[in-house]
């Protein structure tokens, strides 16, 4: 057992991953704290997982590397850091030193003082406009969707006790979001002001699309609201239309024939509304039932390819091979 793991997601990070390492091990160190430093590399292109190699070798004590066969995401990489690690408390962190790695002490600080979860909220955040109200209206609306209350669920440096990654292990999602995922299972969640940087280098790994997603994933994962909201307003539409219907009859009877087409053009514009009303409808439930579909398949959620860690550290599963590098599955990473 370690006294502290940090996991770091890796993907396509080749620009940053130098300076991160030349920051994060002396904040680490100053620490004076037993640690070891959990690095996934979430299936890069780029020469990412051959510096995790490089960092490997340079701090084999302290370091594990853990290489995905492709690319799954940030939330399964973390998974997999989690499930590797050994520290009773486990930080998550950024690679592009969005989050600093000298605000680590806060984190374990405010832990000390008997969180068993803390969160970044991230003060000044130096994102661009749109990402920074993207994610007010997305808080917002998860602040009401759900009953997870986090003030930053973007913020990705956060501290975790031992008990709650235990829970996390012992959950199978396929499509998850780890804070949140975390608050379910916390008893006395805190949370910490942390400083925030614009990206050192390199470019944002989220487009518009797959920002999309997760938050998908966030609602999904943690919230059956808004299939009940589109079942409160399924009933209030059918409501408002058999009162336009009694009314329509009402008006044709009194009226006779003068009460044709005046509402034409107004039901047209109605039906219209309808009918996109109904189109989301069904993609919100694809959304559920998508995810439904992919927890029933029971695939393995990611495939690691190796890990890279000292002989003395590896699990007893995989004792007796040789090497410090342990091939799990597939080609050795020099080979992709
Ligand atoms: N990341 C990952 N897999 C992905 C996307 C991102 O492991 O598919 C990592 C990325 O390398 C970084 C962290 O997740 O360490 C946050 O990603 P990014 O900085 O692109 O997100 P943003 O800060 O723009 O929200
Ligand atoms: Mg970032």
């Amino acid at each position: 057992m370690r006294d502290l793991s940090v996991v770091i997601p890796v993907f396509n990070e080749e620009e940053v991953l130098p300076a991160l390492f030349s920051r994060l091990y002396p904040a680490l160190d100053r620490l004076g704290l037993a640690y070891e430093v959990i690095l996934v590399d979430d299936g890069s292109r780029d020469r990412s997982a051959a510096l995790l190699r490089q960092q490997f070798e340079l701090r084999p004590d302290v370091t594990r590397v853990v290489l995905f066969s492709r690319n799954y995401g940030q939330h399964l990489a973390i998974m997999a850091g989690f499930e590797r690690c050994r520290g009773e408390r486990i930080v998550t962190l950024d690679a592009d030193l969005q989050n600093p790695p000298e605000e680590l002490p806060k984190l374990l600080a405010k832990m000390d003082e008997g969180h068993d979860y803390v969160g970044g909220v991230r003060t000044q955040r130096r994102d661009p406009w749109f990402r920074r109200n993207a994610s007010r209206l997305l808080n917002f609306l998860r602040e009401r969707t759900t009953r997870i209350h986090m003030t930053d669920q973007g913020c990705m440096l956060r501290a975790y006790s031992r008990q709650i990654v235990n829970a996390i292990n012992a959950c199978s999602e396929v499509n998850t979001f780890i804070p949140a995922l975390a608050y379910t299972f916390a008893r006395n969640p805190a949370e910490v002001e942390v400083e925030h940087s614009a990206r050192a280098m390199g470019a944002t790994k989220y487009s518009f699309y797959r920002l999309l997603r997760l938050n998908f994933d966030l609602v999904a994962g943690f919230s059956l609201a808004p299939l009940q909201i589109f079942s409160v307003f399924g009933i209030l539409v059918a409501l408002g239309a058999m009162g336009l219907v009694t009314l329509q009859v009402v008006r044709r009877l009194v009226m006779g024939e003068a009460a044709e087409g005046m509402f034409d053009s107004l039901m047209e514009a109605i039906e219209l509304l309808l009918t996109g009303l109904v189109l989301f409808g069904i993609g919100l439930l694809g959304e559920y039932i998508g995810r439904i579909y992919q927890q029933v398949l029971r695939r393995p959620r990611f495939l690691i390819s190796a890990v890279l860690e000292q002989p003395e550290d590896k699990d007893p599963a995989a004792a007796g091979k040789p090497a410090s590098a342990v091939a799990r599955a597939g080609p050795p990473p020099g080979i992709q």
